[in-house]
């Protein structure tokens, strides 16, 4: 048997060799694709770029029957096709855009033989002329890629993800099932083993620490972050870099503002035509622009090693996505700077976002909740990283729990790690004590009952007339907070749910009410401190 073990792992760095071109596997690919050759099923974790698709491409080629990869990106597989055909790996695919015709020749291409790995979409695997191929054909993998979109805890839910596991039940001989994903939180993974109905997985979680890359989160408003860019663009000429800006406007305004500063920089984003964002992309790519300003539309296929910065002018949707795209740094391993700035109306821009949930049309009105609930607890963890006082590389460890055999950072001792603000510079932390324990009490004093608006206006003492009618006004900790602002009060409610004292319900209403934690906040020695606060603006406060 070790025997045998041994010949696949010599056929597998073979395979890696003579299809991909590399010498030797990175952390973790060796162990999925040993796990996938012995019949084994496996989910791998591991973020963009750090090499999935060699797990199941190098087995494709070693197993006997054919590979069915399942991808919900039919505009990708073209793309991926063609790759894999050019470096001698006989794919297809099977979708809509083919007419019947093309699909015959892709079946009976397959049926002879003549195929080591057929994309489809899920939805593909419902109809009766694919299921029919499927039962009369030898499918030794089904590999499905993009796999956290089979949970709604995830980012990117597809109902016909759920089909996926019927479609595999069917065939007479159960392939050896595969399952990838840029996707770590446990609550996915347990959603992807139990739903694909994945047989004793081997789970690996890999390849997310990068110590290549300093981390750094400035709060600023909208102004200082646009100064704050000019200078630091202008301070590393020559350098190659990304700034993401949330919408196609900043992403416009930011562009131009660097080009007038004689900075060679191109805009990238959605609104633009298909040609416009091929030149946009050709001119960063082969550094002729040295400053790539877009919107996270850039950045999908883009395999660009030198990026030396990305900047974020807004604060994304999930760190999911920020690491995702802070990644795009120091592909190299050459160091790397990824710099996040924010302010509270982010938040707020974001959390409205979040409620209108405009793309979940398809959706029942229970799935969208679900979806919207989910999508919060995503953004929970962005703002947490915004406050952390943590290492940052430990913060983004512990949140895709990173347990890499070889010792990832969640395990290194990392309380100096040198590569992150939190852990090089004096701390600019603020002591925000006396405004949790007031935040505390009034939630208390609310019975729990409200959303994070009515708690500011309470803890400021607002005349609202809804509050007064309701009574707020008679509690203890009405006005008790009327010397600070509002923006600085939901940082601290924000931050006192990432760190567990309080807990926003779901819900289009979201209610405050107390955290696993809570209990802390009276304890005598209750002290609690923030990173990255605004600095309190006396204007803001100024009397009208
Ligand atoms: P993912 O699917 O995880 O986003 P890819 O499979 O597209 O990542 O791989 C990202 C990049 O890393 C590609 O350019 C790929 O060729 C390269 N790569 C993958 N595995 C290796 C390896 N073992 N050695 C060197 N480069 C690799």
């Amino acid at each position: 048997d070790s025997q045998r073990m041994g010949d696949s792992q010599g056929m597998a760095r073979e395979a890696l060799r003579r299809y991909c071109g590399y010498d030797s596997f990175r952390p973790g690919q060796e162990d999925l694709v040993d796990a996938i050759l012995s019949g084994r099923d496996v989910l791998g974790v591991m973020p963009t770029g750090a090499g999935k698709s060699v797990c199941y491409q190098v087995p494709a080629t070693i197993l006997p029957g054919l590979t069915i990869v399942v991808s919900p990106l039919i505009s990708l597989m073209r793309d991926q096709v063609d790759a894999l055909n050019d470096t001698g790996i006989a794919a297809a695919y099977i979708n809509g855009s083919q007419d019947s015709a093309a699909q015959s020749a892709v079946f009976e291409k397959a049926s002879a033989g003549r195929l080591r790995m057929l994309y489809v979409a899920p939805e593909r695997l419902e109809t009766p002329r694919f299921r029919d191929f499927a039962v009369h054909h030898d499918i030794s993998m089904v590999t499905v890629d993009e796999a956290h979109c089979i949970s709604q805890w995830g980012q990117d839910f597809r109902s016909s993800y759920l089909g996926i596991a019927d479609f595999i039940a069917l065939l007479p001989h159960r392939p050896v099932v595969s399952a990838f994903t840029a996707t770590a939180t446990s609550r996915v993974r347990e959603d992807i083993i139990a739903l694909l109905r994945l047989t004793d997985p081997m789970v690996k979680v890999t390849g997310f620490d990068r110590p290549n890359l300093f981390f750094d989160v400035i709060t600023a408003s909208a102004k200082a972050k646009k100064a704050w860019i000019a200078r630091y663009v202008r301070s590393h000429p020559g350098e190659s870099g990304i700034v993401y800006c949330s919408t196609r406007r900043q992403t416009e305004e930011v562009a131009r503002m660097l080009a007038e500063r004689g900075v060679s920089a191109v805009a990238y984003h959605a609104g633009m035509s298909p040609q416009e964002r091929d030149v946009s992309q050709r001119r960063f790519v082969t550094d002729e622009a040295t400053v790539a300003v877009a919107t996270n539309a850039f950045g999908m296929g883009i395999d660009k090693s030198n990026v030396r910065y990305v900047i974020h002018h807004n604060m994304p949707e999930s760190l999911e996505a920020y690491y995702q795209e802070a990644g795009r740094a120091g592909r190299d391993g050459e160091p790397g700077r990824c710099t996040l700035l924010w302010n509270e109306s982010d938040i707020v821009t974001r959390r409205r976002l979040l409620e209108s949930g405009d793309e979940n049309d398809r959706l029942g009105p229970d799935e969208r909740e679900i979806v919207a609930a989910s999508r919060r607890r995503l953004l929970d963890a962005m703002i947490g990283y915004c406050h952390t006082t943590q290492c940052l590389h430990r913060f983004i460890m512990r949140y895709f729990d990173d347990r890499d055999d070889a010792g990832g950072a969640a395990e290194r001792d990392v309380r100096s790690c040198g590569m992150c603000v939190n852990c090089t510079s004096t701390p600019r932390t603020t002591d925000v004590t006396a405004i949790a324990v007031a935040v505390s009490r009034c939630v208390h004093d609310l019975g729990q009952r409200y959303g994070v608006g009515r708690i500011v206006a309470v803890l400021r003492g607002s005349k609202a007339r809804d509050l007064v009618e309701r009574g707020c006004d008679a509690v203890p900790s009405y006005g008790v907070l009327a010397s600070v602002g509002e923006a600085r009060i939901r940082s601290v409610v924000y931050h006192m749910v990432s760190e567990g004292l309080l807990s926003i319900s779901p819900g289009r209403l979201p209610i405050v009410g107390f955290g696993p934690q809570a209990a802390r906040t009276v304890d005598p020695g209750f002290h609690l401190e923030m990173s990255h606060m605004e600095p309190e603006r006396v204007d803001a406060v100024a009397p009208s």
